[in-house]
């Protein structure tokens, strides 16, 4: 009887991405993970088990064949490899740097039940950045269709409808507010993490495939959706605005100098490149005493943002513990190796300014967490008696964003929930006919991926409502 071979034993550890180090990156806007070489990259991939039934694909939002381009990549097919993931991803070398793959695909990889889950986001960056390096490779696209769709917002929903629906052969333009596209890509997620170019580069593939972007559009001011549909010849319209407003905690003195929303204080260190005052117009205040308040991935890029900018010391206030923090452990990983402080249990009851009507310091109540509330997280409840002061010159609040209210406004009969995000189905369909709408304005504040995956979903019905429109 010939002797069966043994099979080859499979690392449980993870091959470790490389990294600036810590004492050197609080002081850059540098990317922090620098990114697999091509040896750590199949290393990697050789991990992979090749299941048959992969659960992996199905923790996936837009349902990339993850073995298929692991496969691909471990035989050294890179160009097939990214063809593979661009299927059904067209921002692989975003979503491979801030996907929180660890609740996603790679939560469902078999492998985690014994160590290490693949790890998939940095195969996917590995080949998405192989690409950008070597060429891209444009996509076979159908004939035209002769349909034309405008989207709203040049975010990660809207860019996904716009790619797939451009590859079926519809006239696509895309209408930005700002002056540049990517949305929270760029905006929002700083340099450290995820540098502009890279929100750059996928967006110029999506204009190769014939996407007409126009930037300086603000929608329910520049052209109504009612006459982007009955006077400039559209057939249906994707609203992706996104939930950009920044909401205040409504506490006393809130309106101090040196208080800045989350929003405002990313939106100039990225957008208008603050950090690099006085190249750039846009200067920032950073005190010595910085406090951010909130504990996701907003706080978690603004208090790394004030680190890098020149404060002593950073401080995240958070309401809950260490355990409830909803930020991607990855990141606050990095904060704490940076050397971010956290006040857990902690909440400012009010703000107290100096003479000139600057912030100085903050008063805090200590908490206690209760009974859950609806979002299935222990309530935290106010310990009485148990205030004390802080000390901040800055104070970065970043609470939950909601969506901004003009197209609404400007929309009649489309259909608002009690918190401002835009009523649709499944698949995009709104209250309107021909209007559809998908990521962040209709879900609140979420992720890239879930955004891409109601984009994925509502390219499809539109394309379906196109070709049996009369
Ligand atoms: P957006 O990205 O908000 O894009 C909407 C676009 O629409 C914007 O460009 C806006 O200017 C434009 N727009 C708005 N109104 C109009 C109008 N009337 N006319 C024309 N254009 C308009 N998610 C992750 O998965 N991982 C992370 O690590 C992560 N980190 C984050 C860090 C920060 C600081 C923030 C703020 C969010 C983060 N998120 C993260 C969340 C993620 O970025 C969002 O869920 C995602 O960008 C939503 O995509 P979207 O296309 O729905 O909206
Ligand atoms: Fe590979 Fe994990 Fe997916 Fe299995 S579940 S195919 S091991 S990535």
């Amino acid at each position: 009887m010939a002797e069966s071979k043994p099979k080859p034993k499979i690392k449980k550890e993870a091959v470790p991405i490389p990294k600036q180090l810590p004492e050197v990156r609080r002081s850059n806007f540098n990317e922090v993970a620098l990114g697999y070489t091509e040896e750590q990259a199949l290393e990697e991939a050789n991990r992979c088990l090749q299941c048959p039934k992969p659960q992996c694909v199905q923790g996936c939002p837009v349902g990339v064949e993850i073995p298929a381009f692991i496969k691909l990549l471990r035989e050294g097919k890179y160009a097939e490899g990214i063809r593979k993931i661009k299927e059904k991803n067209i921002l692989p070398a975003v979503c491979g740097r801030v996907c929180p793959q660890e609740e996603q695909c790679q939560m469902k990889c078999v492998l985690g039940k014994v160590g290490d889950p693949v790890s998939i986001g940095r195969l996917e960056r590995f080949l998405a950045d192989w690409e950008r390096a070597h060429g891209l490779e444009m996509p076979e696209k159908a004939p035209p269709t002769g349909k034309k769709v405008a989207i709203i917002g040049a975010g990660p929903a809207g860019l996904t409808v716009a790619a797939d629906l451009a590859k079926l052969g519809h006239e696509v333009v895309i209408f930005e507010a700002l002056h540049l596209p990517g949305g929270v890509l760029v905006y929002g997620i700083p340099e450290f993490r995820l540098p502009k170019s890279i929100v750059y580069a996928e967006v110029e593939y999506i204009k190769k495939l014939g996407v007409d972007l126009k930037l300086g559009y603000l929608i329910g001011r520049t052209f109504t959706i009612p006459e982007l549909l009955k006077e400039r010849g559209f057939d249906a319209v994707f609203i992706g605005t996104g939930a950009g407003l920044p909401q205040f905690l409504g506490v006393p003195g809130e309106n101090l100098g040196g208080i800045y929303s989350a929003n405002e204080f990313l939106i100039r260190v990225n957008l208008m490149k603050a950090y690099a005052f006085p190249d750039y117009d846009t200067p920032i205040r950073i005190g010595k005493h910085v406090a951010v308040i909130g504990g996701g991935n907003v706080a978690m890029d603004a208090a790394r943002s004030a680190l890098r900018l020149g404060a002593d010391e950073v401080c995240i206030v958070y309401r809950r513990t260490r355990e409830e923090l909803p930020a991607r452990e990855e990141e606050i990983e990095n904060a704490e190796e940076e050397g971010i402080i956290f006040k857990f249990l902690t909440a400012p009851k009010q703000f107290i300014g100096d003479e000139k009507g600057w912030v100085k310091q903050m008063e805090c109540i200590a908490m206690e967490l209760g009974p859950p509330d609806e979002s299935g997280r222990r309530r935290p409840v106010p310990i009485k008696g148990s205030e004390v002061l802080m000390d901040g010159d800055n104070v970065i609040i970043a609470r939950r964003r909601t969506p901004n209210p003009i197209i609404q406004r400007t929309t009649e009969g489309v259909q608002v929930t009690k918190w401002g995000t835009i009523l649709a189905d499944e698949n995009g369909k709104t209250s309107l006919e021909g209007v559809y709408a998908g990521g962040d304005i209709v879900t609140g504040e979420a992720t890239v991926i879930s955004a891409m995956g109601a984009g994925k979903r509502a390219a499809k019905a539109i394309h379906e409502y196109l070709m049996n429109k009369k």
